[in-house]
């Protein structure tokens, strides 16, 4: 087949200058395929969660999904996988490959939301009927947990490392990208008969020594790439040693008489928080205090964490074979109900609870601030970045009273943040993966950051590697020749 014969080409269809909506589709024209359409895969389709592009979410798909072959699903993040359920339920009815880990964490994660989407319907609904006025969108969910249901038949799990044909002429190899459990980075080799392009899909890439997960996989070859650039603009500050904090929170706080107070996400951090509590429990660094993962979904996803040692890197192994699981200890409840959710309030004495949501934006862990935030005593430490507009982002900012669950309340606890937990590489690690590279690729594609950060990325690696590489916009198609 000579080059000339095969066509592909890339479609910018989300994470392109924004952060949120991840979708990259792949078009391959076979002229001696016999087959009047493009061979079309979509890797990831996510959900737009950024305020100002959220209303793409609901936009028909660029393509119709029936004329999609197969998607890839790099990992579970809601900005990854958030619109399978509306893709599935618009036609589309190939396979979704992603790792084992990824499928079994993207259902819980999909039903979570398929639940949040009804409940936003229905109270939009009520609110407009009440108003007596129409909103900008029809009042329907974006999907229903039927819909989610419905994709969940085609996950098709893959294993790391292991090449696989996903359409006619396409093979995709998936490889640890260290961001969240199952995550991965995905190699799509296009061609055959030595024309062969091949295009790497960076996902999100972790860091390097974060507990639980592998670091990240380089890669050494590829012709294209499209790489992240979440902080593709700054450098991490030096990591500070995180269990030395926590400890000092903790052993505060009990000294105090109050309460710790934990906005964590359900995926990664939730799991850190405990290996590092149980850690910490080992060394003798802190009393026996009773600790609550009060978060049903954090707890599910825990579960699969517990089904995936084979995913764990050469630390955690070494750890459970000295100590057995880090999530099991003493003292450790995992709360399901929320009468035992509201039953923590009356415990005395010093409790560790970690409850979603990460940012305060809703879930538990908004009850457990109105009950320890006007207190002195308590502590409401954060584990994560907390965005501009969010109640999380109010607390750590400083400010002196928020309103939480429809009332003022004086912020009196104590506010914590510790820093070091990014589950996302920065600019320099970000460079370093680049650089793994045997030889230049031919073109290098940032997407998956602000516009800043990924203007600035590009320039960056442009700068240190002479490489070529361009920051597509959003709907741009590029013909990878
Ligand atoms: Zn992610």
């Amino acid at each position: 087949m000579a080059r000339s014969d095969m066509q592909v080409r890339l479609r910018f269809l989300g994470a392109a200058q924004n952060v949120t909506g991840s979708r990259h589709l792949l078009e391959v024209n076979l002229q001696d395929s016999g087959k009047r359409r493009p061979v079309r895969v979509l890797v990831d389709c996510g959900l737009y969660q950024e305020r100002q592009h959220r209303a793409r979410n609901w936009e028909p798909f660029d393509v119709p999904p029936d004329s999609i072959d197969a998607v890839l699903l790099t990992h579970a993040h809601l900005d990854h996988c958030g619109l399978l359920p509306k893709l599935a339920r618009d036609g589309f009815k190939g396979k979704i490959y992603c790792t084992a880990a990824t499928a079994e964490i993207a259902k819980i994660i999909l039903l979570d939301a398929a639940k949040l989407q009804e409940e936003d319907a229905e109270y939009k609904r009520r609110r407009h009927e009440r108003e007596g006025r129409k909103g900008p969108y029809p009042v329907v969910p974006l999907y229903t947990v039927a819909d989610a249901e419905a994709c969940f038949g085609l996950f098709s799990p893959v294993r790391y490392k292991q090449p696989v044909e996903i359409a006619e002429n396409v093979e995709a190899t998936f490889c640890d990208a260290g961001h969240v459990l199952g995550s991965s980075i995905i190699k799509v080799k296009v061609g055959q008969n030595g024309q062969v392009r091949s295009i790497l899909f960076s996902g999100d890439i972790g860091r390097p020594d974060r507990p639980i997960v592998h670091d990240p996989a380089y890669v050494e070859q590829a012709d294209y790439i499209l790489v992240e650039s979440t902080y593709g603009d700054r450098v991490h500050q030096q990591r500070q040693d995180i269990e030395k904090a926590i400890a000092e929170v903790v052993n505060s706080t009990k000294q105090a008489g109050g309460n710790i107070i934990v906005p964590s996400f359900a995926l990664e951090r939730s799991q850190e928080m405990l290996f590092y509590v149980n850690a910490l429990l080992l060394e003798n660094a802190i009393p026996h205090i009773l600790v609550f993962l009060d978060s049903p979904m954090a707890t599910s996803i825990t579960r699969v964490f517990e089904n995936h040692p084979e995913l764990y890197d050469e630390e955690m192994a070494e750890y459970i074979d000295k100590h057995k699981s880090p999530f099991e200890f003493p003292g450790l409840k995992m709360t399901e109900s929320t009468r035992e959710s509201k039953a923590i309030n009356q415990i005395r004495g010093t409790v560790m609870v970690i409850a979603g949501s990460g940012m305060c934006t809703g879930g538990r862990v908004k009850h457990h601030l109105v009950n320890n935030i006007s207190r002195a005593e308590s502590t409401i430490m954060f584990v994560g970045y907390q965005a501009v507009g969010t109640l999380g982002r109010r607390i750590v900012d400083g400010e002196k009273q928020v309103r939480i669950l429809g009332q003022e309340r004086p912020v009196k606890a104590k506010v914590v943040q510790i820093h070091g937990f990014s589950a996302h590489a920065d600019r320099d690690e970000l460079l370093e993966w680049l650089r793994e590279l045997k030889r230049p690729p031919r073109k290098v594609f940032v997407v998956h950051g602000e516009p800043e950060s990924a203007q600035h990325f590009g320039d960056y690696v442009r700068e240190q590697t002479g490489w070529q590489v361009s920051v597509p916009a959003y709907q741009d198609e590029i013909v990878l020749d």
